[in-house]
């Protein structure tokens, strides 16, 4: 079977690292349990530049590769890889991040997954004149069977493959969006794997 599964907040704790940057940067206290919306910029209270700021400390290499490991995602992927199934990251994060973030996989121990760079959230809401690697014609045509996504925003791009299983870590910004009939919302990767099989 084949493995869509995204990047921040599903393999690593992005959003609780940008509280501390916001924090740092702007004095802006926010606890994770609060970021409501997927965009940062409205979560946080910052105007353009302050948000531009936020995403570029976001995605200097030291910091991405500081992003702590979601429990469990390494290994649940690396034993769907171990019993043949593939697994492709499909990330909103630039190609510009792309070296970066295949190295903080492989340092996890992902180096089996393949990574893909798609412009998932459009140009307002990521660094401006992005570059990604994998077009948006060239997503439509791959097919999966099971996705993993944490963004509402995201979920659009499941909208061509009706069959998909879509499974929804649990975050404080999809909490209270309400999930069509072939998505669950998963508390953690243990649940997941439960329901993978
Ligand atoms: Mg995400």
């Amino acid at each position: 079977m084949k493995f869509y599964v995204d990047f921040d907040d599903c393999l690593c704790e992005t959003a609780r690292a940008f509280t501390g940057i916001a924090d740092r940067l702007f004095d802006k206290k926010v606890p994770y349990e609060d970021i409501r919306f997927f965009n940062l910029k409205e979560s946080f209270g910052l105007n353009d530049d302050q948000y531009d700021e936020l995403m570029i400390e976001g995605h200097r290499p030291e910091v991405l590769l500081s992003y702590e490991e979601t429990p469990g995602a390494s290994q649940t992927l690396n034993e769907l890889i171990d019993n043949g199934h593939e697994v492709s990251v499909i990330t909103g994060r630039p190609y510009s991040a792309y070296e970066t973030s295949r190295k903080w996989l492989d340092d996890h121990g992902l180096d089996r997954a393949k990574l893909f760079c798609l412009d998932k959230y459009g140009r307002d809401s990521f660094i401006k004149n992005s570059e990604f690697n994998l077009k948006l014609e060239d997503y439509y045509k791959m097919e999966f069977d099971y996705a993993i996504e944490d963004s509402p925003l995201a979920f659009k791009f499941f909208d061509h493959l009706p069959d998909l299983k879509v499974m929804v870590i649990d975050r404080p910004w999809n909490h209270e969006v309400e999930l069509p009939g072939n998505f669950t919302r998963c508390t953690d990767w243990k649940m997941i794997k439960n329901l993978i099989g």
